[in-house]
């Protein structure tokens, strides 16, 4: 069964941005797959620049951390006056509001799947040491991780986690078939894939992906599946650990 929403005549998935760089999109969202689905309306982006709700002549959007240290923080208030104005459009009000941070939960297949099955997300892009933490308790957003390192901001994770979403929205990838046996599937890493030539550099084809005989096929890559994933990522097989 296919994992994807079923409805077909939904409103664009809607992906809202914050940031100091709105020139970085659509960046490689706008190329292939998530490009092409962009152009065909099936998903929305739309940025929104957070230096033009920033203070004085210089629309200075950061300051320094209070009980002092290095670096700098970026300012509740520009942040909430940056969101506020986003959410006038109604449409965004209904977004699953989310800030980007090492500190938040990780991302994964699971939850991608339940935010791609949603209206679409409000990402805040951070910089610097990142937000005044008063604005994340006061517009309710939610932080998420798009692993255990840190970037320099918030906009190529934003870029993983859209791109993540926009792949499950039903018509963006072809055949659903392609999604069903995908790493994470079932709990699974995938099995390993091949195609021509036949021979290559000595190295060929595993006779079973040549035999035709589909049943045979189905339980090699399953048993090729579950030996990789016990060697790779034996907490994916460990239901206490799963979609954490
Ligand atoms: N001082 C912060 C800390 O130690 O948690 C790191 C700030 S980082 C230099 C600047 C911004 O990059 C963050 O506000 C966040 O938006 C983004 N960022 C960095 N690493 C990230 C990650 N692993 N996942 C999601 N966003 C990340």
């Amino acid at each position: 069964m296919s994992n994807q929403p079923d409805s077909n005549d939904r409103p664009p998935w809607q992906a809202s941005i914050l940031t100091l760089f709105p020139e970085m999109f659509p960046g490689p969202l706008g190329r292939s797959l998530s490009g092409q689905a962009l152009e065909s309306g099936l998903w929305s982006l739309d940025c929104t620049a957070m230096r033009k709700f920033g203070k004085g002549r210089h629309r200075q959007v950061d300051d320094t951390p209070a009980g002092g240290g290095a670096g700098m923080v970026m300012r509740a208030d520009v942040i909430a006056a940056a969101v506020d104005h986003a959410c006038e459009n109604e449409d965004t009000t209904r977004l699953a509001r989310i800030y980007l941070s090492p500190r938040g939960t990780r991302l994964t297949q699971q939850s991608v799947k339940e935010l791609a099955a949603g209206p679409g997300v409000l990402l805040l892009a951070g910089r610097f040491e990142g937000v005044d933490e008063r604005v994340l308790e006061a517009r309710e957003f939610r932080e998420i991780s798009i692993g255990d390192y840190v970037l320099s901001g918030g906009e190529l994770a934003a870029m993983v986690l859209i791109d993540a979403c926009v792949r499950l929205i039903p018509g963006v990838i072809g055949a659903s078939e392609s999604l069903q046996h995908e790493s994470f599937e079932g709990g699974l890493l995938e099995h390993p894939q091949y195609t021509r030539p036949r021979n290559w550099e000595g190295r060929s084809i595993p006779d079973v992906l040549l035999s035709g005989d589909h049943g045979r096929i189905a339980q090699w890559r399953e048993q090729q599946a579950q030996a990789l994933t016990k060697t790779r990522r034996p907490d994916l097989l460990d239901p206490k650990s799963r979609d954490k």
